[in-house]
């Protein structure tokens, strides 16, 4: 389904824009909190500079705008229309899906940014 080479897999799995050999981050669990968006500054692979000018990432905000709208309507939509929740209570699923998922919101959306700007280059695979 999802495989190497498609922009989709370095997007979810946050894998090196490039070459998508391996994690842009050096902890695998976004939920270690203090080392959520830490992330090594080049590919060991195809040597890729992530961080591509000072404060690149500050650009993944607006992509987190987007992500977290997407969580926020399948929060609603799962307790509003299928729990038939109040409009209080799937408000409230809401908020808690935005804080519960906010690592994985802030690294898929610093991948998603990063894929903007790079993509998936074969001939960097192999070194
Ligand atoms: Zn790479």
């Amino acid at each position: 389904m999802i495989k190497k080479g498609m922009k989709l897999y370095s997007m979810l799995f946050g894998a090196c824009p490039k070459c998508h050999q391996e994690s842009m981050y050096i902890e695998k669990n976004p939920y270690k909190l203090s080392d959520t968006l830490k992330m090594h500054e080049r590919c060991s692979h195809c040597n890729t500079k992530y961080q591509m000018e000072p404060s690149f990432f500050y650009g993944s905000m607006y992509v987190s705008y987007g992500v977290g709208i997407a969580f926020a309507v399948v929060a609603f939509v799962i307790s509003y229309l299928m729990f038939e929740s109040s409009l209080i209570m799937a408000f409230i699923a809401i908020v808690i899906t935005l804080i519960g998922f906010m690592p994985i919101i802030m690294r898929v959306s610093r991948n998603i940014w990063i894929n903007l700007f790079m993509s998936y280059d074969k001939t960097k695979v192999k070194k």
